[in-house]
């Protein structure tokens, strides 16, 4: 073929289908206090563009709604108000309540989105804990048996003055699910969304699995990053770790984000949980409680419910796995 006849027919190939290159697209961007990373395949350019933004537009929604630091969210609004009269809830504060009912059934009392009423007290970039004083006089104001529930009315109101709430244990779960349904909806069939350590993956990466790490929750310099690779497709991954959000108190001891409902304090029995499931509403609220309950309590809810497996890195960096990830006995 003539160079020139290759080059009109390349030209009508362009005209033609002007979209038409595929390719992956990917942008991280900070949103929700954390890294939210999106990585797709898309046939068109346009249609990877408008994805990426469209992921970006979704999660950035769920933090103006969600967020328990913006006064107009609807969150904020359910906290300053439930103490005097029911607030009625959005759809969206009415499944992630009910969501977070069960998960404080499940893992009796572990995952209690009132944690809040002591977990305000902490600022771990000042490095600021609760005295044993202050902790008793909020302890009384934590527990999801003081938000009252009208299952007709669809409102709630708290029973207690100073409850509070906070969503942070399971929105990016449940956010991360919107991200990859939208995803669907414009068919695509490959992509990853994450928002720290919550992820969801859609497909396979065309023909390869997904490698999603597990942090190293001890990283020294020079270490490694990961201490697990897991291959993976179509499903939702979410990991708790006490390297989050911390600060090394003046004992030595490491002062972190995940709040043991019972004693308003750090959990202390492991480093890192992980938890694989098919939606992030539930493997978010359920690394949290496995990371609250420790290796023996966590592994066995774990395994009693179907469709999740659990990866448990202990306090002393020992590895423990659910049933379903262990390698069949010989
Ligand atoms: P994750 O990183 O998913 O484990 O969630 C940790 C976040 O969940 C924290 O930053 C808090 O916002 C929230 N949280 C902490 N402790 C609890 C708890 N016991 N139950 C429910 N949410 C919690
Ligand atoms: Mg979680």
């Amino acid at each position: 073929m003539s160079l020139l006849r290759k080059a009109a027919l390349c030209g009508l190939f362009f005209c033609l289908t002007p979209n038409a290159i595929a390719a992956w697209f990917s942008d991280t961007r900070p949103i929700m206090g954390t890294e939210v990373s999106v990585s797709l395949w898309s046939e068109t350019s346009g249609t990877g563009k408008q994805a990426v933004e469209g992921v970006m537009a979704i999660m950035e929604g769920v933090n103006q709604r969600l967020s328990p630091y913006i006064p107009s969210s609807d969150l904020a609004k359910l906290n300053s108000e439930a103490a005097k009269a029911p607030v009625l809830l959005t759809d969206e504060l009415d499944l992630l309540y009910r969501q977070s009912l069960w998960m404080f059934h499940q893992s009796e009392g572990a995952f209690d989105i009132t944690y809040a009423s002591v977990g305000h007290l902490y600022d771990y970039r000042q490095k600021i804990a609760p005295t044993q004083k202050e902790l008793e006089a909020h302890m009384v104001a934590l527990s999801t048996r003081h938000l009252v529930y009208d299952a007709k009315a669809r409102s709630l109101a708290f029973s207690q003055p100073n409850v509070t709430i906070d969503l942070g244990g399971i929105a990016k779960g449940y956010a991360v699910d919107l991200a990859i349904n939208y995803l669907k909806g414009l068919g695509i069939k490959h992509a990853y969304v994450g928002a720290g350590g919550d992820s969801r993956i859609l497909g396979d990466r065309r023909g390869r699995p997904w490698v999603i790490g597990i942090k190293n929750p001890r990283k020294k310099e020079g270490g490694a990053d990961t201490v697990i690779k897991l291959p993976l497709s179509d499903v939702a991954v979410s990991t708790s770790g006490d390297y989050e959000r911390f600060f090394i108190d003046d004992t030595g001891q490491r002062i972190h984000h995940i709040i043991n409902p019972k004693t308003g304090k750090s959990a202390s029995e492991v480093m890192s949980v992980t938890i694989l499931g098919e939606e992030g509403i539930a493997t978010d609220p359920l690394s949290t409680a496995v990371f609250v309950l420790g290796v023996q309590k966590g592994i066995n809810l774990v395994d009693k419910l179907p469709g999740f497996d659990a990866i448990i890195i202990d306090s002393t960096g020992q590895v423990h796995y659910s049933n379903g990830l262990m390698p069949p006995s010989p």
